[in-house]
């Protein structure tokens, strides 16, 4: 079997993510054969380091031997079983050990399989609670300006990426969007902290003309991900922890790509020192091997559907495989080996190296911003590095970097014309150096 054969097959069956199909005309698609650590190898032998962490969720790196060792040990025992009216006790431990960590006052876990279900679980969550207390007008949500939460309908509604949502705008709820901390929108001279703050007036008008009808504020704390890795200050988050109770409106904080030390802390939200009413975690939450979500809530909100069953308060929400052992299993080794590894200290060495491999970009001619938050660095390519003028978005010249990359050896995947850097955490220095070398290649040969 080789690379060839393999993506003959896959492209009469398959239909992939995110992915305009006829791209594979051109670019090659690549049959992984194994992983390990950083790396991942194709069926010619060619290997790759994986500079995203597929797609954001690989913490500890492919083939983690206590990872495996801790599936491995599961599966002899119990692969599944329906979380209602049963339990086991890795989704317990799981729930243990996540109230632990997660900011102060998250007391309930619901567990989904995906990032966007933990969303809808949010926002159902939230709509519901207000129901029960007998405030039936709040059925609004209010979210960032070029953020995002996921693909299914109602996490779709919620985010604000044109590429992603416009098509659908029919099909979606209608929510108040409101203007982004974004820093790379600030003035020359200004400081993140102070745009940031500043910005935050548009989500106080916002909340003192809508609050009455609105459930929650949606947010993803410090990092815009898939929104081009646009970054803000934490000021942002406790203007807004205090602003939400103020005028009595949930903040449901996503935190399915900055979690698990993303941002530098186990979750971005202790970096404002608050506690959102809802957290919702998946991505890196198994380390990268098994899909689990899960949305943390308050004593309070839990509350407020806890009642006998004729008084239907209940949250009648299920997935199939909520709380799956297997998955609970491999979270709980990934939060054991942040605990006996220090990851959130060493994670420090780490990014001062992140930081000082691409400290030269700045210097590049087409390059407008290197922005770091923790593990996150990006670079954002531009046409007019004066003015800041992107290149017209049909040029593609993030994927022409990105394809350079990849010959060489290093998974890249640009976010329009921002390449970025999001490795697991078991990336060494000399790894760091290499990947930021055929990054500058391909930058060169993109905005040749
Ligand atoms: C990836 C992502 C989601 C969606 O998670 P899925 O597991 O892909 O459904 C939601 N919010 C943020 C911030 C994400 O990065």
């Amino acid at each position: 079997m080789d690379n060839d054969s393999l993506t003959q097959r896959d492209k009469r069956v398959l239909w992939h993510p995110c992915t305009q199909m006829h791209d594979y005309e051109t670019l090659p698609l690549i049959p992984i054969r194994r992983g390990q650590g950083v790396w991942l190898e194709d069926f010619n032998g060619k290997r790759y380091l994986d500079a995203i962490s597929s797609w954001w969720v690989n913490l500890f790196g492919h083939a983690n031997p206590r990872i495996n060792a801790a599936i491995a040990d599961q599966l002899q025992n119990l692969e599944h079983v329906i979380l209602a009216g049963f339990t086991h006790e890795p989704v317990i431990d799981l729930s243990e050990k996540l109230i632990n960590i997660a900011p102060p006052g998250l007391a309930h876990c619901f567990y989904a399989s995906d990032g966007s279900a933990a969303l809808e679980i949010a926002l159902k969550m939230s709509f519901h609670y207000w129901r029960n207390h007998g405030e039936v007008k709040r059925t609004r949500f209010i979210n960032l300006a070029n953020s995002y939460h996921g693909e299914t309908l109602g996490a779709l509604s919620v985010g604000d990426v044109p590429l992603y949502k416009e098509t659908y705008q029919a099909l979606l709820l209608e929510t108040i969007t409101v203007k982004s901390p974004d820093c790379y929108q600030r003035e020359a001279g200004e400081s993140c902290a102070d745009y940031s703050a500043r910005t935050f007036a548009h989500m106080e008008a916002a909340l003192t003309k809508h609050a009455g009808e609105v459930c929650a504020v949606v947010i993803e704390p410090l990092v815009q991900c898939a929104g081009q890795m646009r970054m803000y200050d934490p000021i942002y988050l406790k203007l807004l922890r205090q602003a939400c109770d103020r005028h009595r409106v949930h903040l449901i904080a996503d935190e399915i790509a900055v979690g698990f030390g993303r941002t530098g802390t186990m979750f971005a939200c202790e970096q404002a020192g608050i506690t959102p009413d809802f957290l919702c975690l998946a991505k890196g939450l198994t380390g990268g091997y098994l899909p689990l979500s899960v949305c943390m809530t308050t004593e309070k909100v839990y509350q407020a559907f806890y009642a006998e069953y004729a008084a239907r308060k209940a949250f009648l929400h299920s997935h199939s495989y909520t709380g799956n052992p297997l998955a609970c299993r491999a979270a709980l080794a990934t939060l054991d080996i942040f605990h006996t590894d220090d990851v959130i200290n060493r994670n420090r060495t780490l990014s001062a190296q992140l930081a000082q491999a691409t400290a030269r970009f700045s210097d590049h001619p087409h390059v407008a911003e290197v922005r770091q938050t923790g593990m996150i660095v990006a670079i954002e390519l531009v046409k007019d590095k004066k003015n800041r003028t992107a290149y017209p978005w049909q040029e593609r010249r993030g994927l022409t970097a990105c394809r350079h990359a990849l010959e060489q050896g290093v998974i890249l995947r640009p976010l329009r014309d921002v390449i970025y850097f999001m490795p697991p955490y078991v990336i060494k220095p000399e790894e760091i150096d290499g990947l930021a070398q055929v990054a500058w290649q391909g930058i060169d040969r993109a905005c040749g």
